[in-house]
């Protein structure tokens, strides 16, 4: 008899978290849930915690656990960075999908990681901003860090079995995005709603606006450097707006190898999960012969300036990822309250190129979480001095 494997679902209440309990709950003789770990969404955890009854959930504020409703007894309620980090290192897990928005969950990831525990990756930011410290950490524990990520997740698979030695290099695919045949100019006017639109995946705001803005590749380039070891002068991005093909690596006799599946986060979630083995998933299967042309095209640098923005920073190195990561966090917050437009997003966050200058070429984590906050706080500036958009 295998053992069921504990996982401890970081950022339980956002879309990859709920994904992952739907994958959870098929498979009860292999998966039990240790811990749930949400933002501020007590209700949402409350009714998560009935149905799982993991021993731990874990809020990241203290003031939003008086709205958890009646929990299973004996569950134990832990609060913040601390609380996440006593969940994801805890005996019971053996499995931490760490899919926390923001930075809080960046020490309990790393904790857990230098303590064995696989790393089911989804968060991508933890990379951009963390992924030495990360990296390092899983190296040392020897539990491994999976990729969730339905590209990373397809490049991990067309690698395995490979020499790492006879990659030449790893192509992402990318939607290209609600706007990826608009032009600049209705792009500037784009409202809230048609950049959540995204043609293919469904995901949380923050990163449909990535996707809409292409940064959200540009994270994509940082987080494939760290996951598969290779600079980003070997890590090219093409726009396949079918979402078929997850990825490809190409080897040095020609030969290109790719993962193709339906567009469905269930998919990667679960591989990252069961590695090595396949779970029986029972979705809608791809039907080759149903499916008309593929297009693949290179991106437009002028329309989406975020992918050169992010090879820039990813070249630059040291705190400069994280710098990146954190402006456009902010930008992307003040553009869905309104604040500023579409195109500002990439606007305001290329502001914060000055800074990557300071960025030193090796760094603690302290480093990167100084220049975090100092990212957040130089962006929010810039933007508090912006004209407010006018309503259309
Ligand atoms: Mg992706």
């Amino acid at each position: 008899m295998k053992r069921v494997k504990g996982v401890a679902v970081l950022g339980s209440t956002g879309s990859v978290g709920r994904n992952a309990l739907d994958v959870i709950a098929r498979f009860p003789k292999r998966f039990r849930v240790t811990a749930l770990c949400a933002g501020k969404n007590a209700a949402e955890l409350t009714e998560q915690a009935r149905r799982f009854r993991p021993p731990f959930v874990c809020l990241s504020e203290e003031v939003t656990v008086s709205r958890l409703g009646r929990l299973p007894p004996g569950t134990r309620v832990l609060i913040g960075e601390e609380g996440m980090s006593e969940a994801a290192c805890a005996g019971e897990t053996d499995i931490v999908l760490a899919a926390a928005a923001g930075v809080t969950s960046i020490r309990p990831v790393i904790a857990a990681a230098r303590k064995g525990k696989r790393i089911a990756l989804a968060n991508k930011e933890l990379l951009v901003m963390a992924g030495k410290f990360l990296v390092e950490a899983a190296r040392a524990g020897g539990g491994g860090i999976l990729p969730v990520d339905s590209e990373h997740s397809a490049v991990f698979q067309a690698i395995e079995g490979h020499r790492k030695e006879d990659i030449a290099r790893i192509i992402l695919t990318a939607s290209g995005g609600p706007f990826r045949a608009r032009t600049s100019r209705q792009m500037r006017d784009a409202t809230v709603e048609e950049a959540l639109g995204h043609p293919t995946w469904r995901m949380g705001a923050k990163i449909s606006v990535d996707s809409a803005t292409l940064m959200n590749k540009g994270f994509e380039v940082i987080e494939a450097m760290w996951l598969f070891g290779l600079p980003p002068s070997r890590i090219d991005v093409l726009i396949h707006p079918q979402s078929i093909v997850h990825s490809m690596v190409e080897y040095q006799d020609g030969s290109l190898i790719a993962q193709l599946g339906v567009p469905d986060m269930r998919i990667p979630i679960g591989y990252a999960l069961s590695y090595p083995e396949r779970l029986p998933l029972e979705l809608p299967r791809l039907l080759p012969h149903r499916m008309d042309g593929w297009v693949f095209e290179p991106p437009d640098g002028k329309r989406f300036p975020a992918l050169s923005l992010a090879y820039d920073a990813a070249k630059t190195g040291g705190t400069a990822p994280a710098t990146l990561n954190a402006a456009n966090e902010v930008a992307v917050g003040a553009f869905l309250a309104g604040r500023i437009r579409f195109t500002d997003i990439v606007r305001v966050v290329e502001k914060s190129r000055a800074a990557w200058r300071k960025a030193k070429r090796s760094v603690t984590l302290k480093d990167v979480l100084r220049a975090d906050a100092e990212a957040r706080a130089e962006t929010s500036r810039t933007i508090s001095r912006m004209r407010r958009p006018r309503k259309p």
